[in-house]
């Protein structure tokens, strides 16, 4: 197939596909899929090898947001009965976190719901932070709080953070359709925040929000013209109670092209699988492993992921490893930009190669369904929340396939690592 030896070289030479390169990834045929995993494998192995990084998230304020992002569990109006709770102490921030590093993680993401965060809450995480590094050395924390205001990323930064993450969610067209309280320029701002001040950036989408492929391609060229370090890719996971309970429209084999797109957009950047792939990925999950060189262990912010040990024995079943604390994840040629503190980012830094190119627009959080965070990554805005049309053929609330978390963070129940 010219079209996958195409991205194949591109993709080793971290040059950008042309757009319509990109959706035809996304148009290719269930007949093809094979070929599309095999091809984006390639591109995968020549980065980062079989190496899987797991990332631990630690829910450290759950619920009760005044921003309306209509994914999300933690929204404001939000019917979904997820776990509520106020701020974590840094020793309970500390122990969650533990569970996950004994478990095999590399980094933490500490989220919080909210529109950002006061002063005083980054002095809270610093603490939290700093309890983290404390007890577990080595370890990678990423801080994902919401909108950030002048100077909040670099006090992050001297606190500890390693990493920020905001997501840019959808495309920039589509932006005011999923989130009224705060806009996708406020997004791309706070990534700029973060990655001005030398954390890594991570920021990444949502997907089966009844979006386009079109918006697909836009936001993930977006967020190769921002130059994340890594980009998380959630599949929306609707939860009962939230404006999208219904937008059931992922199959596996689409959530599979699309990870294969991101893959090819963004090359040598750490693209993770977050929210929502056992939901729709399901039994197709070890497939994912050969585009993804990253995901997140046991639970997600408000819902359950399968158990930790799962994840481990389906990365060992299929032929990868465990990526270990002293290995570095990015290539070198993106570590040298990273440390240069000017951000690496999709393929397009580094080496003087053409590569990056245009862009898109983007933004976004982490962990869809989840809300903040892993999920969210849009923290922010506040407001009068507006309602998302829900599509007419949109399916059932499927109760059975979305379990909110009960356990870990906030719980007195252990957590799933
Ligand atoms: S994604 Fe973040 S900002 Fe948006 S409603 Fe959820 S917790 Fe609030």
């Amino acid at each position: 197939m010219d079209l996958l030896n195409t991205l194949v070289d591109k993709g080793l030479r971290r040059e950008l596909p042309t757009r319509e390169e990109a959706l035809a990834v996304l148009a290719t045929s269930d007949d093809e899929l094979l070929d599309v995993v095999a091809a984006a494998g390639k591109v995968r192995r020549q980065w980062f090898g079989r190496r899987v990084k797991l990332n631990y998230l630690v829910n450290l304020k759950s619920g009760l947001c005044p921003e309306d992002c209509s994914y999300c569990s933690q929204r404001l109006g939000s019917k979904a009965e997820i776990l509520k709770y106020t701020w974590l102490k840094p020793e309970e921030a500390s122990q969650a976190a533990a569970a996950g590093v004994a478990g095999g993680a590399k980094r933490v993401c500490l989220v919080a719901s909210g529109r950002g965060p006061t002063d005083r809450d980054v002095e809270r995480v610093g603490k939290t932070i700093a309890a983290i590094k404390e007890q577990n050395e080595g370890v990678e924390v990423c801080a994902c709080l919401g909108l950030l205001s002048d100077g909040q990323a670099e006090r992050l930064r001297d606190a500890g953070a390693d990493a920020y993450n905001h997501n840019l969610n959808t495309s920039e067209a589509t932006y005011g359709q999923i989130t009224k309280t705060h806009t996708y320029a406020d997004r791309v701002d706070t990534v700029q925040k973060a990655h001005a001040a030398g954390l890594s950036a991570c920021s990444g989408l949502i997907a089966g929000m009844g979006e386009s492929d079109e918006d697909l391609v836009d936001v993930v060229y977006s967020l190769r013209e921002l130059d994340p370090d890594s980009v998380p890719v959630n599949f929306l996971i609707p939860f009962e109670g939230t404006p999208l309970a219904k937008e059931w429209n992922l199959t596996p084999q689409r959530a599979l092209r699309i990870l294969a797109m991101v893959r090819f957009v963004c090359p040598d950047v750490e693209v993770r699988l977050a929210g929502g792939r056992e939901v729709h990925l399901r039994s197709m999950q070890p497939l994912a492993l050969h585009l993804v060189n990253s995901i997140f262990l046991g639970d997600y912010l408000t819902s359950e992921g399968q158990a930790g040990q799962a994840d481990l024995d389906m990365i060992a079943d299929a032929g990868f490893e465990v990526e270990g604390a002293g290995t570095a994840t990015l290539p070198a040629h993106r570590a040298d930009v990273a440390e240069a503190a000017t951000g690496g980012g999709c393929g397009s830094h580094g080496g003087g190669a053409s590569l990056c190119g245009p862009a898109g627009a983007g933004e976004a959080d982490p962990a869809s369904g989840a809300g903040c965070g892993s999920a969210c990554g849009g923290c922010s805005g506040h407001a009068e929340a507006a309602p998302v049309p829900v599509r007419a053929d949109a399916g059932e609330v499927r109760s059975d396939l979305v379990a909110v978390r009960r356990r870990g963070a906030g719980t007195d129940l252990a957590p799933n690592a």
